[in-house]
């Protein structure tokens, strides 16, 4: 596995990649380190279905808010290098912040109308940095594959229209989310979580799978009621602040009344100061499909 730190030696050995074999795919798991089995079921996708596995590990600057956790944010490059080896990863790339951003750096990528709800409404400029560094390694990188995960829905639409936007070669493979045997989906953050507060947090996943259950058992399909449901469970642990629950397209991220394609339903919230997301797709039956959309 070779370790890369700096962006003209990876440049380099793209180039003596694609010359040396032409046909190879090249799969790539962008991250910001502290990898869990998220990650690695990320990187086992790469694995299979591509020829060349990339891993990026940075945490990048541009994605936190003044007084959000960058500098405390978990970071532990041994134990990643290892994942990385035990699951076949070719390659990582683990730049530091000079090399990923000059002094200079002035240029930033803003994909519009999508990138300032949900979470972006509660972190003004995150998506904005995440969009940036993932253009950035798509250029250095130019993978025919990348891979995230659906734990960020809105991340993966933001990706996905700014690849279509700015016309990036690479394939956007979107892989589920990867959960603790409570439900509790993976996240770098949990290990802030108190032990009482990591046993109200499976709350979450269990709000919308309550909601889940309303809207493919019982054909609920107003989202007033089933954004209820969800609110009134959370409301039921406790000590939880609920930034959003929201149902919104999948793509172009758009609020719906009444459920008639797939939508994402998406929760926020803080729970002991730590910040947790997660999100279920609601999918109605073929036969319920608005035909004007
Ligand atoms: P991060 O290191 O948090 O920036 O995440 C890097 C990639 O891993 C992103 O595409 C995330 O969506 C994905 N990821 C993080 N947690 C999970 C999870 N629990 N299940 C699936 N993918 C995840």
């Amino acid at each position: 596995m070779r370790i890369v730190r700096d962006r003209s030696e990876l440049l380099h050995l793209m180039n003596e990649l694609r010359k040396e074999n032409p046909g190879q795919l090249v799969g790539f798991v962008p991250t910001m380190g502290y990898l869990h089995s998220g990650h690695s079921t990320l990187i086992d996708h790469a694995r299979k279905t591509s020829d060349f596995v990339i891993v990026s590990i940075f945490v990048n600057p541009t994605q936190f808010g003044p007084g959000e956790d960058f500098d405390r944010y978990p970071r532990d490059e041994q134990r990643d290098l290892k994942l990385c080896l035990s699951h076949g990863v070719d390659l990582v790339f683990l730049p530091d912040c000079e090399q990923m951003y000059s002094n200079l750096h002035a240029t930033y990528i803003q994909v519009r109308g999508i990138s300032n709800v949900l979470c972006g409404a509660f972190r003004p400029g995150h998506f904005d940095g995440v969009a940036t560094i993932v253009g950035k390694l798509f250029n250095l990188i130019q993978p025919d594959m990348a891979y995230f995960g659906q734990k960020d829905g809105q991340q993966i639409a933001i990706i996905k229209k700014m690849t279509r936007d700015l016309d990036f070669k690479t394939h956007i493979v979107v892989v589920p989310t990867v959960r603790e045997p409570d439900g509790l989906a993976m996240s770098s953050r949990n290990v802030y979580l108190s032990s009482d507060a990591r046993k109200i947090a499976p709350v979450v996943f269990k709000s919308l799978c309550e909601a889940k259950k309303r809207f493919d058992d019982h054909s609920i399909r107003s989202a007033e009621t089933l954004i209820s449901t969800v609110k009134e469970r959370l409301s039921s642990a406790g000590e939880i602040e609920i930034q959003y629950v929201e149902i919104r397209t999948t793509e172009d991220l758009q609020p719906v009344e009444t459920i008639t394609e797939p939508v994402l339903l998406a929760v926020a919230v803080i729970l002991d100061r730590v910040r947790l997301i997660d999100n279920v797709i609601l999918n109605p039956r073929e036969d319920e499909h608005d035909p004007s959309r």
